[in-house]
């Protein structure tokens, strides 16, 4: 267990009115704890949420020491503040630690660390339909040289936002452009599979040209041949191809996202056909034309489910299911925010 020192802020701030958006306002107070070679995680402490000093040379600055964690805690009819699967969310920050040599931290620590900081800012968690405190665990590497080696010293911390819907659209369906110039992430081997800055970095361009021709988001194809489907925007994808419910299997450049593994769990609890393969844009574009594409939806902590009402490739439109919310969506959808919320009844132990 941590040890815990609490700094409480002296005057709370003032909670946003109106629409929150996204990651734009943060809670009172964040955690924070370092790791030192040779001493490991130590004081663990909660302090009033700003900024942190750095040194200039910091690795996190120069080498994209960086990974980070979503997920959301809602407050339930009962009072409780409410986790959805956190312990993935640890399992995965160790997994992007252990792909960028950063140091891994005990499950039961992250989760701790988060459910004491949500637990402080309770008031914070919003609970108009459709909001949610947002959770965003981070590490950095913060060693103070810059020479490229694995790292000393390291600093774990969370911090908290109240947020609405991801998108504008809320859960109306969404423009997705086929991106055929840039990449992602590079292909096996690389890190598209962990959570790291890096990544994110890289996928900005293409998402800005997509916004600035009106789309939401890109379609990501694979790094190696620009064949493959691997992901919408920060999001997992998944098509309904004549009955059966198809998504891009994990090779190793694609986030094995939480709210994918859910759904394919409820999809197939509820014997609906899921298959874990490799898709080529040709395949997609061929259902597409021929009508068998039924549905196509992105899965991700931050919208949950996003449905796809248009696909543009090559300057070519191709409509999804008239551009309307699919069933399966809006049934993945209810049932994933009925459960973090409260309001259905976890029966798979996935809330904490
Ligand atoms: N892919 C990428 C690149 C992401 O950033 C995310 C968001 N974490 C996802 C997929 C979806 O993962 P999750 O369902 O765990 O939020």
């Amino acid at each position: 267990m941590l040890d815990i020192k609490i700094t409480k802020i002296e005057t709370p701030k003032a909670k946003p009115t109106g629409a929150l958006g996204f990651g734009k306002y943060f809670t009172d107070h964040m955690f924070m704890m370092d790791f030192d070679e040779g001493i490991g995680w130590h004081d663990a402490r909660i302090i009033p949420y700003g900024p942190i000093p750095m040194s200039p040379a910091s690795s996190a600055l120069h080498y994209g020491a960086e990974i980070f964690e979503g997920m959301k805690a809602y407050l339930t009819k009962e009072g409780k503040v409410q986790l959805f699967r956190p312990y993935e969310n640890a399992k995965r920050l160790n997994s992007s630690a252990e792909r960028l040599c950063l140091p891994e931290l005990p499950v039961e620590d992250f989760v701790e660390a988060v459910t004491t900081l949500v637990n402080l800012d309770r008031d914070w968690v919003p609970t108009e339909p459709g909001t949610s405190l947002y959770v965003r665990p981070f590490m950095i590497g913060d060693d103070h040289s810059l020479g490229v080696h694995g790292v000393h010293h390291a600093i774990f911390m969370v911090i908290l936002s109240p947020v609405g819907s991801y998108y504008k659209e809320g859960l109306n369906p969404v423009s997705i452009l086929i991106e055929r110039d840039d990449v992602r992430v590079a292909g096996k081997g690389g890190t598209g599979y962990t959570k790291c800055g890096g990544n994110y970095a890289a996928s900005t361009r293409a998402g800005k040209k997509a916004e600035l021709k009106g789309y939401s988001q890109v379609l990501w194809l694979d790094a190696v041949e620009r064949k493959y489907i691997e992901e919408v925007g920060s999001m997992n994808v998944m098509f309904k191809i004549n009955g059966e419910v198809v998504t891009p299997a994990l090779v190793g450049s694609i986030l094995p996202g939480i709210t994918r593994k859910s759904c394919i769990q409820i999809l197939q609890e509820e014997g609906i056909p899921v298959s874990e393969r490799r898709i080529t844009v040709d395949e997609l574009l061929k259902a597409l034309e021929d009508g068998t594409l039924e549905e196509a939806w992105g899965t991700g902590t931050a919208a949950v489910i996003s449905p796809i009402g248009k696909f543009v490739v090559d300057g070519k439109e191709f409509v999804v299911n008239n551009g309307e919310i699919g069933k399966v969506s809006q049934h993945l959808y209810d049932e994933i925010t009925g459960i973090q919320s409260g309001k259905i009844k976890d029966t798979r132990d996935w809330t904490l």
